[in-house]
């Protein structure tokens, strides 16, 4: 019966991007005001993030109660991120230099930068200062998962060295995760009407044509993350025999939320829920899927490898392998900063152009079209980090099938 429900839902969802695809396309001016209603979804399910990072993290960790095993979990998804984004990385270099999407395009000298991009470029030393809190409810306010998920690790340490005079913390944990659950299906009620006027709004205000206007930057983005997905995900998931029919169905609705609103943080709720109905066990799924918001990004890893060496062509600048590969290098760490946020990866494209000399005013030119590119990269974005879950699980010998 419930699984029933979960089916229908799923439609209702495809149903509202459907539609909301045709009124962007018939109704453009009307699509694009359509916004406002796409934000609000976004609104409401980034109020569920800190607490249920919070509630599930400390659940999964006290209430289980052994430290090697999250110890065992942090070190096997760190090298499985690094391991996966640099595939993504190549990827995105590789069919950048077959493709050269960036060959036919002119940089406008006077270009001026996009408003509201500022160039934010952290040194590594302040990227790695950056993951530990100085105040655990700023981090909260500001919405830094990283920062949230170090202190809640932490935390739920503590509480599990106190053993038994911990409990009345981990019963609370325990029923505010279920709480936010509980909320997640409330808000996911409104998902058809968020996804549909979010989709109105990018055809409405951007129009089919833009995908004609730099269409050999997105047809490359395009053909690199489905040379991803059959290269890299789809080996990986035969390699820890992960149930594919059962992964994509459960993948369906949040990679859906996601494509739609580019913003990896409105699916989260719904991914971390659907990984779990699949059978991965709570405390994997509470621990890899928002560590992987901040260290696997695939798609956006793979677009941001692409993007840089696109701007360098537009500009008619040759990169040498060797300059490719330290810019790669480069994004391996600026890219872990990536918020699952819509345009996240250009604040970071811009910093990383800046900082090699690239033409900062590709970005301009990128903006118009960059919703387009969003889609794939977030939902991409989101496969990878559900897949990771499955993954970790299978490793750790934690999966349980719940097929039927
Ligand atoms: N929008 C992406 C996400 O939410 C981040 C990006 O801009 O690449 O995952």
């Amino acid at each position: 019966m419930r699984k029933r429900i979960k089916i229908n839902q799923t439609n209702l969802i495809f149903i509202g991007m459907a539609v909301g695809l045709a009124i962007g396309y018939l109704f453009p001016a009307f699509g694009s005001n359509l916004e406002f209603l796409g934000q609000i979804f976004i609104r409401m399910v980034k109020t569920i993030i800190v607490p249920i990072i919070f509630s599930t993290l400390v659940v999964g960790i006290a209430g289980h109660g052994d430290l090697k095993a999250v110890g065992r979990i942090a070190m096997k998804s760190l090298i499985y991120f690094e391991i996966v984004t640099t595939f993504a990385l190549f990827i995105g270099l590789v069919v950048v230099n077959i493709i050269k999407p960036g060959a036919g395009v002119r940089l406008d000298a006077d270009t001026s930068m996009p408003a509201g991009l500022t160039v934010k470029h952290h040194g590594l030393l302040d990227s790695v200062l950056n993951i530990f809190p100085d105040n655990v409810f700023d981090s909260a306010v500001r919405g830094d998962v990283l920062e949230v998920v170090v202190f809640s690790i932490l935390f739920a340490i503590a509480l599990t060295l106190i053993k038994e005079k911990g409990k009345p913390i981990l019963d609370f944990c325990s029923a505010l995760s279920e709480t936010m659950f509980k909320y997640t299906g409330i808000v996911m009620y409104y998902a058809p009407i968020g996804v549909g006027a979010a989709i109105a709004a990018v055809i409405g205000s951007k129009g089919i044509s833009v995908l004609l206007h730099l269409g050999m930057l997105i047809f490359s983005l395009y053909a690199g993350i489905i040379i991803f997905i059959v290269l890299i995900l789809l080996p990986v998931a035969l390699l820890f025999k992960v149930p594919i029919r059962r992964f994509v169905s459960a993948v369906k609705e949040p990679a859906v939320i996601a494509f739609s609103t580019t913003s990896s943080e409105a699916a989260l709720p719904r991914a971390m829920e659907a990984m779990e109905a699949l059978g991965v066990p709570r405390r994997i799924v509470s621990f890899v899927i928002p560590t992987g918001y901040s260290f696997n990004l695939d798609g956006t890893t793979l677009y941001l490898s692409l993007a840089s060496v696109f701007a360098a062509q537009a500009a008619g600048i040759e990169l040498s392998v060797g300059q490719q590969l330290l810019i790669g290098l480069t994004l391996i760490l600026s890219s872990k900063g990536a918020a699952g946020i819509p345009r996240a990866s250009l604040i970071v494209l811009t910093g990383t152009l800046a900082s090699f000399g690239l033409p900062v005013q590709a970005v301009a030119i990128i903006l118009g079209v960059d919703a387009i590119m969003d889609m794939a990269r977030t939902a991409t974005n989101v496969i990878g980090n559900c897949l990771a879950t499955v993954v970790i699980a299978k490793w750790e010998g934690k999966f349980i099938d719940n097929a039927n």
